[in-house]
Protein backbone atom coordinates (compact mmCIF):
# COMPACT_ATOMS: atom_id res chain seq x y z
CA UNK A 1 0.00 0.00 0.00
CA UNK A 2 2.64 2.15 1.61
CA UNK A 3 4.59 1.31 -2.10
CA UNK A 4 1.57 1.98 -4.39
CA UNK A 5 1.04 5.59 -2.54
CA UNK A 6 4.96 6.29 -3.55
CA UNK A 7 4.52 5.33 -6.82
CA UNK A 8 1.31 7.61 -7.20
CA UNK A 9 3.67 10.91 -5.45
CA UNK A 10 6.23 10.01 -8.04
CA UNK A 11 4.34 9.74 -10.97
CA UNK A 12 2.03 12.80 -9.89
CA UNK A 13 5.44 14.62 -9.50
CA UNK A 14 6.28 13.80 -13.35
CA UNK A 15 3.86 14.88 -14.86
CA UNK A 16 3.56 17.98 -12.94
CA UNK A 17 7.34 18.89 -13.95
CA UNK A 18 6.68 18.23 -17.24
CA UNK A 19 3.58 20.23 -17.20
CA UNK A 20 5.29 23.18 -15.83
CA UNK A 21 8.46 22.89 -18.42
CA UNK A 22 5.84 23.22 -21.37
CA UNK A 23 4.19 26.13 -19.71
CA UNK A 24 7.01 28.00 -19.20
CA UNK A 25 8.07 26.80 -22.94
CA UNK A 26 4.90 28.09 -23.94
CA UNK A 27 5.46 31.49 -22.19
CA UNK A 28 9.50 31.86 -23.54
CA UNK A 29 7.95 31.12 -27.15
CA UNK A 30 5.27 34.22 -26.99
CA UNK A 31 8.18 36.58 -25.90
CA UNK A 32 8.91 39.24 -28.04
CA UNK A 33 12.70 40.65 -28.95
CA UNK A 34 13.28 43.91 -27.97
CA UNK A 35 14.07 46.87 -30.72
CA UNK A 36 17.73 46.71 -29.57
CA UNK A 37 17.89 42.76 -30.25
CA UNK A 38 16.26 43.33 -33.45
CA UNK A 39 18.76 45.39 -34.39
CA UNK A 40 22.19 43.61 -33.82
CA UNK A 41 20.35 40.54 -35.26
CA UNK A 42 19.64 42.66 -38.72
CA UNK A 43 23.32 43.51 -38.15
CA UNK A 44 24.35 39.70 -37.66
CA UNK A 45 22.12 37.72 -39.33
CA UNK A 46 20.53 39.47 -42.27
CA UNK A 47 18.89 36.60 -43.57
CA UNK A 48 16.48 36.86 -40.09
CA UNK A 49 15.57 39.67 -41.83
CA UNK A 50 13.86 38.67 -45.02
CA UNK A 51 11.74 35.78 -43.10
CA UNK A 52 8.23 36.12 -44.17
CA UNK A 53 6.20 38.79 -41.46
CA UNK A 54 4.18 34.75 -40.28
CA UNK A 55 7.60 33.62 -39.56
CA UNK A 56 8.84 36.87 -37.17
CA UNK A 57 7.31 35.95 -34.20
CA UNK A 58 8.00 32.57 -34.09
CA UNK A 59 11.66 33.69 -35.05
CA UNK A 60 11.41 35.97 -31.73
CA UNK A 61 10.20 32.85 -29.84
CA UNK A 62 12.65 30.56 -30.74
CA UNK A 63 15.50 33.12 -30.05
CA UNK A 64 14.19 33.69 -26.54
CA UNK A 65 13.97 30.01 -25.78
CA UNK A 66 17.54 29.23 -27.40
CA UNK A 67 18.92 31.97 -24.39
CA UNK A 68 16.88 30.98 -21.68
CA UNK A 69 17.50 26.97 -22.36
CA UNK A 70 21.34 27.33 -23.34
CA UNK A 71 24.60 28.62 -21.94
CA UNK A 72 26.58 29.95 -24.04
CA UNK A 73 30.59 29.55 -22.61
CA UNK A 74 33.33 31.69 -24.14
CA UNK A 75 36.67 29.57 -24.63
CA UNK A 76 40.17 30.79 -24.60
CA UNK A 77 39.43 34.17 -23.47
CA UNK A 78 36.30 35.08 -25.30
CA UNK A 79 33.66 37.27 -23.86
CA UNK A 80 30.36 36.39 -24.89
CA UNK A 81 28.34 39.91 -25.89
CA UNK A 82 25.49 40.49 -27.03
CA UNK A 83 26.28 40.10 -30.58
CA UNK A 84 27.81 36.86 -30.35
CA UNK A 85 24.75 35.69 -28.22
CA UNK A 86 21.82 36.97 -30.77
CA UNK A 87 24.21 35.95 -33.93
CA UNK A 88 24.07 32.24 -32.87
CA UNK A 89 20.84 32.35 -31.17
CA UNK A 90 19.14 33.95 -34.76
CA UNK A 91 20.88 31.68 -36.82
CA UNK A 92 19.95 27.95 -34.70
CA UNK A 93 16.64 29.76 -34.05
CA UNK A 94 16.24 30.11 -38.30
CA UNK A 95 16.95 26.51 -38.77
CA UNK A 96 13.51 25.59 -37.00
CA UNK A 97 11.76 28.61 -37.20
CA UNK A 98 9.03 26.20 -39.42
CA UNK A 99 9.30 23.34 -36.58
CA UNK A 100 7.90 22.09 -33.93
CA UNK A 101 11.32 20.30 -33.41
CA UNK A 102 13.59 21.79 -31.13
CA UNK A 103 17.04 21.35 -29.94
CA UNK A 104 15.25 19.61 -26.24
CA UNK A 105 18.87 18.20 -24.97
CA UNK A 106 21.18 20.98 -25.59
CA UNK A 107 21.92 23.17 -22.69
CA UNK A 108 25.90 24.24 -23.61
CA UNK A 109 27.61 26.08 -26.37
CA UNK A 110 31.02 26.49 -26.36
CA UNK A 111 32.53 29.07 -28.30
CA UNK A 112 36.48 30.09 -28.99
CA UNK A 113 37.64 33.21 -30.64
CA UNK A 114 38.92 31.35 -34.23
CA UNK A 115 39.34 28.08 -35.65
CA UNK A 116 39.73 25.05 -32.75
CA UNK A 117 42.10 22.02 -32.27
CA UNK A 118 39.77 18.74 -31.37
CA UNK A 119 40.65 15.49 -30.75
CA UNK A 120 39.95 12.44 -33.55
CA UNK A 121 39.65 8.83 -32.78
CA UNK A 122 40.40 6.91 -35.65
CA UNK A 123 40.04 2.90 -35.53
CA UNK A 124 42.31 0.84 -37.96
CA UNK A 125 41.07 -2.65 -36.94
CA UNK A 126 42.41 -3.26 -33.14
CA UNK A 127 44.36 -0.29 -33.83
CA UNK A 128 43.46 2.95 -32.29
CA UNK A 129 45.07 6.23 -32.48
CA UNK A 130 43.87 10.15 -31.75
CA UNK A 131 45.15 12.57 -33.81
CA UNK A 132 44.22 16.33 -33.23
CA UNK A 133 42.57 18.50 -36.23
CA UNK A 134 41.99 21.98 -36.28
CA UNK A 135 37.82 22.64 -36.15
CA UNK A 136 35.69 25.61 -37.26
CA UNK A 137 32.90 23.57 -35.61
CA UNK A 138 31.55 20.87 -33.68
CA UNK A 139 28.39 18.84 -32.93
CA UNK A 140 28.22 16.50 -29.51
CA UNK A 141 25.05 13.72 -29.70
CA UNK A 142 23.46 14.91 -26.79
CA UNK A 143 26.47 17.23 -25.75
CA UNK A 144 27.24 20.32 -26.29
CA UNK A 145 27.79 22.30 -29.80
CA UNK A 146 31.32 24.05 -30.67
CA UNK A 147 32.06 27.14 -32.22
CA UNK A 148 34.55 29.42 -34.40
CA UNK A 149 33.12 32.79 -33.51
CA UNK A 150 35.12 33.96 -36.44
CA UNK A 151 33.65 31.55 -38.66
CA UNK A 152 30.05 31.45 -36.44
CA UNK A 153 29.76 35.20 -37.37
CA UNK A 154 31.41 35.38 -41.23
CA UNK A 155 28.17 32.56 -41.81
CA UNK A 156 25.74 34.91 -40.11
CA UNK A 157 26.93 37.97 -41.80
CA UNK A 158 27.12 36.39 -45.32
CA UNK A 159 24.10 34.45 -46.05
CA UNK A 160 24.17 33.70 -49.42
CA UNK A 161 27.38 31.66 -50.13
CA UNK A 162 26.05 28.36 -49.15
CA UNK A 163 28.46 28.32 -46.03
CA UNK A 164 27.40 28.39 -42.82
CA UNK A 165 29.00 26.53 -39.80
CA UNK A 166 26.38 27.50 -37.14
CA UNK A 167 23.15 25.64 -39.40
CA UNK A 168 25.85 23.07 -39.91
CA UNK A 169 26.45 21.97 -36.85
CA UNK A 170 23.07 22.58 -35.80
CA UNK A 171 21.51 20.32 -38.00
CA UNK A 172 23.20 17.84 -36.65
CA UNK A 173 21.74 18.58 -33.55
CA UNK A 174 18.47 18.17 -35.18
CA UNK A 175 19.67 14.77 -36.83
CA UNK A 176 20.37 13.58 -33.50
CA UNK A 177 17.19 13.89 -31.83
CA UNK A 178 16.19 10.65 -33.69
CA UNK A 179 18.63 9.10 -31.29
CA UNK A 180 21.61 8.75 -33.48
CA UNK A 181 23.69 11.17 -36.02
CA UNK A 182 23.25 9.53 -39.55
CA UNK A 183 21.04 11.95 -41.86
CA UNK A 184 17.82 11.46 -40.82
CA UNK A 185 16.37 13.18 -38.38
CA UNK A 186 13.04 12.91 -36.91
CA UNK A 187 10.22 13.31 -39.68
CA UNK A 188 7.37 16.29 -39.63
CA UNK A 189 4.06 15.32 -39.35
CA UNK A 190 2.80 13.66 -42.37
CA UNK A 191 6.38 13.33 -44.10
CA UNK A 192 6.98 9.69 -44.98
CA UNK A 193 10.16 8.44 -43.79
CA UNK A 194 10.45 5.93 -46.58
CA UNK A 195 10.18 8.84 -49.71
CA UNK A 196 12.84 10.98 -47.23
CA UNK A 197 15.63 7.72 -47.36
CA UNK A 198 14.68 7.01 -51.20
CA UNK A 199 15.55 10.92 -51.89
CA UNK A 200 18.55 11.32 -49.65
CA UNK A 201 20.09 8.15 -50.72
CA UNK A 202 19.91 8.57 -54.56
CA UNK A 203 21.26 12.05 -54.52
CA UNK A 204 24.07 11.17 -51.70
CA UNK A 205 25.19 8.59 -54.35
CA UNK A 206 25.07 11.09 -56.99
CA UNK A 207 26.72 13.51 -55.04
CA UNK A 208 29.68 11.02 -54.13
CA UNK A 209 30.15 10.39 -57.70
CA UNK A 210 30.24 13.59 -59.11
CA UNK A 211 32.98 14.55 -56.54
CA UNK A 212 34.85 11.34 -57.07
CA UNK A 213 34.79 12.13 -61.01
CA UNK A 214 35.93 15.91 -59.89
CA UNK A 215 32.77 17.64 -61.23
CA UNK A 216 31.47 21.09 -59.53
CA UNK A 217 28.86 20.30 -57.21
CA UNK A 218 26.10 23.21 -56.13
CA UNK A 219 26.37 20.86 -52.43
CA UNK A 220 29.51 21.09 -51.10
CA UNK A 221 32.26 17.79 -51.60
CA UNK A 222 32.13 17.56 -47.93
CA UNK A 223 29.00 16.15 -48.33
CA UNK A 224 30.27 13.05 -50.02
CA UNK A 225 31.91 12.20 -46.19
CA UNK A 226 28.92 10.33 -45.30
CA UNK A 227 24.73 10.62 -45.06
CA UNK A 228 25.15 13.10 -42.17
CA UNK A 229 27.38 15.26 -43.88
CA UNK A 230 25.08 15.48 -46.89
CA UNK A 231 22.38 16.37 -45.17
CA UNK A 232 24.29 18.80 -42.50
CA UNK A 233 25.54 20.72 -45.96
CA UNK A 234 22.27 20.38 -47.79
CA UNK A 235 20.73 21.96 -44.71
CA UNK A 236 23.70 25.38 -45.70
CA UNK A 237 22.40 25.45 -49.27
CA UNK A 238 18.88 25.29 -48.83
CA UNK A 239 19.03 28.18 -46.26
CA UNK A 240 21.98 30.45 -48.02
CA UNK A 241 21.02 29.24 -51.91
CA UNK A 242 17.91 27.77 -52.43
CA UNK A 243 17.62 28.52 -56.14
CA UNK A 244 21.04 26.53 -56.92
CA UNK A 245 19.98 23.56 -54.68
CA UNK A 246 16.43 23.58 -55.90
CA UNK A 247 18.24 23.60 -59.29
CA UNK A 248 20.77 20.69 -58.63
CA UNK A 249 18.23 18.25 -56.16
CA UNK A 250 14.62 19.66 -56.45
CA UNK A 251 13.62 16.31 -54.69
CA UNK A 252 16.17 17.11 -51.65
CA UNK A 253 14.85 20.53 -51.87
CA UNK A 254 11.13 19.66 -51.26
CA UNK A 255 11.74 17.04 -48.67
CA UNK A 256 14.04 19.57 -46.42
CA UNK A 257 10.96 22.34 -46.98
CA UNK A 258 9.01 19.46 -45.82
CA UNK A 259 11.07 18.57 -42.50
CA UNK A 260 11.82 21.98 -41.61
CA UNK A 261 8.19 23.82 -43.25
CA UNK A 262 9.91 27.11 -44.81
CA UNK A 263 10.32 27.98 -48.11
CA UNK A 264 13.84 30.21 -48.18
CA UNK A 265 13.45 30.18 -51.97
CA UNK A 266 10.18 32.55 -51.57
CA UNK A 267 12.03 34.55 -49.30
CA UNK A 268 13.95 36.86 -51.49
ZN1 LIG B 1 29.33 18.04 -40.01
Amino acid sequence: MLFLGLLILIGGFLIWRARSKRQWQQEVLASRLTDEEWRIIRSQVPLAHKLPPELKEPFEGKVALFLSQVDLVGCDGLEVTDDIALSIAGQAALLVVGTDAWYKHLTTVLIYPGAFKSKQTLQDGYVVTEEEVVRLGESWSRGPVVLSWRDAQHGGLNDSDGLNVVLHEFAHQLDDLSGQTDGAPPMAEGQSFARWAQVIIEAYDRHVTNTQAGRRTAIDAYGATSHEEFFAVAVELFFEKPHALQDAEPEVYAQLSKLLNVDPASWR
